[in-house]
């Protein structure tokens, strides 16, 4: 559709904070469990109840899931971090307070590549921090205005989060899933986050809309500019596709309001992912109202040598262009056998002891096919790769057919539970040949005396009758000329 004059004038930008769950088997502060539980406040204690008295201890597992993440989008890692209190009332907090990180965060000045419409495109992220997720709130009987009641439940409470802070580089809501896609990515593969988790992912999306004659050649804004800019803060964002709908929608009612002479309020809105709208919920809250202070149950962090010790593993980007190059794979497959770190360790694993075209193959097309259409994940059968690989070894030393190995074993593998060798045994799928093959033309001979007749009597479809019963015999499993060979010595 062509743009009107005015509507290229009007530029969207957008700044994230994005919230991620960090994968720990504890909370951030206490020993508690981070296992989903149907126990409402089944995983709780003291500390995180916010009983007088309680200490609050960091757990390391949260640094080093930060400090990684902090490698991953190559920020700078301070000497020294701290944690601060962030004061605000709300049930869902039971100290009255969130500690979180405030002027020396864990992670500052990074940055992620990520690919839109094709073309690369470097975001950068401000700052990263460390925080504890609230409780949750169930509204019982309804909205949070028409509920009779609200469930406080704070197992959530105390559960570490990652606040990711990007300045505000996007363009457009597409930009937003693209990047939320690569983030997602990074964040699985450094073993961090799990997208699959209920709620691990949730995004407050900064939106405001700058005059075209103030953005710069090369495409940057100035500072004061993005400063004077009124903006929305769009939240209860939880999906890659909810903020790329959401943030089209603010954008467009931006746009909208501003043609019509009325501006934009400063304010916060909320994301109705039911009616695909969002609404105006507060003005928008300043940091002096929270009263931030320096959290003195928690001293310091010498975070800088954590630096050094801790590793990250090549991530997706380094990890497709080797694939590429080590095992001269297209792009396409080297996208799908890089698609999680899971899939990318199992293909590696596979190539190491077979060829890297079956492998290729077998993980890529096989395996994914197979697992996509139950979706299902390699995940979900990680306990068994092994088996995998053992039905790869018999399509790969001969003993099956591919067509048997994928069409039938492989399936009833996901299918049923039952291990390659078993299948390939009860279903008499071993290839046959020489011996085997021979009883089976014999019996075939046997057992249909008029085809042979008919083959005698000069008529072509009877060999091609009993080729199909000595198939039958084997199970499919017999080389179909060495079949039509043995016959036609027999019969002659
Ligand atoms: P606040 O004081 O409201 O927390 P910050 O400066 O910390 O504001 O920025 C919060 C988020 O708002 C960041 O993600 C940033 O990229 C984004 N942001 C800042 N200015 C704009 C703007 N003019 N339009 C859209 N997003 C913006
Ligand atoms: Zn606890
Ligand atoms: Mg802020």
């Amino acid at each position: 559709m062509a743009q009107t004059q005015e509507e290229r004038e009007l530029s969207v930008v957008i700044g994230l904070e994005v919230h991620v769950q960090l994968e720990t088997d504890t909370k951030i502060f206490c020993g508690c469990s981070t296992a989903p539980t149907d126990e409402p406040n089944g995983h709780t204690c003291p500390v995180c109840l916010g009983l007088p008295g309680a200490l609050p201890v960091l757990n390391e597992a949260a640094v080093e899931s930060a400090v990684k993440i902090g490698k991953a989008i190559d920020a700078t890692i301070p000497e020294e971090t701290r944690f601060h209190r962030k004061n605000y009332y709300y049930p869902d907090l039971p100290k009255n307070f969130q500690i979180t990180q405030y002027d020396e965060p864990i992670c500052q000045d990074g940055e992620l590549e990520c690919l839109v419409a094709g073309e690369r495109r470097t975001i950068r992220i401000r700052r990263a921090h460390l925080e504890e997720d609230p409780g949750s709130l169930k509204h019982k009987g309804g909205s949070i205005d028409t509920a009779e009641y609200t469930l406080v439940d704070y197992n959530r409470a105390g559960v570490p989060l990652m606040e990711i802070v990007t300045e505000p580089d996007f363009r457009g809501a597409s930009e937003v899933r693209a990047f939320l896609s690569k983030l997602e990515e990074v964040l699985e593969y450094l073993g961090v986050f799990d997208s699959a988790r209920d709620g691990s992912l949730r995004i407050d999306a900064n939106l405001s809309i700058v005059k075209g004659d103030k953005i710069a050649e090369d495409g940057s804004i100035p500072e004061d500019v993005l400063a004077d800019a009124n903006r929305t803060e769009v939240k209860n964002i939880s999906s890659h596709k909810g903020a790329e709908k959401a943030l089209a929608y603010e954008a467009q009612r931006q746009k909208n309001a501003i043609k019509r002479g009325r501006g934009v309020e400063q304010e916060t809105r909320h994301w109705d992912e039911a009616r695909g709208i969002t609404v105006s919920m507060r003005s928008k809250e300043e940091e002096k109202d929270y009263r931030y202070f320096r959290e003195a149950d928690l001293p310091p962090l010498q975070v800088a040598d954590w630096k050094e010790q801790i590793e990250i593993p090549e991530l997706p980007d380094a990890r497709r262009e080797r694939f590429q190059a080590e095992y001269d794979l297209d792009s396409e497959a080297a996208d799908k056998l890089t698609s999680t770190k899971q899939v990318a360790d199992f293909y590696e694993d596979v190539a190491a002891e077979f060829d890297a075209e079956l492998a290729a193959t077998w993980v890529a097309d096989e395996l994914l096919g197979e697992l996509n259409y139950r979706d299902m994940t390699i995940t979900d059968i990680q306990s068994r790769l092994d088996e995998v690989k053992a039905l790869i070894e018999l399509v790969a030393t001969d003993e099956i057919t591919a067509k048997n190995a994928r069409e039938t074993v492989l399936r009833s593998m996901l299918d049923d539970g039952r291990g390659p060798a078993t299948i390939v045994a009860e279903e008499g799928l071993g290839k046959t040949s020489g011996d085997a093959v021979k009883a089976a033309v014999t019996t075939a001979i046997e057992e249909n005396p008029d085809a042979v007749e008919d083959y005698h009597n000069g008529e072509g479809g009877a060999l091609n009758f009993l080729v199909g019963q000595v198939m039958a015999q084997t199970g499919g499993s017999a080389d179909p000329g060495e079949v039509n060979q043995l016959l036609r010595e027999e019969l002659e």
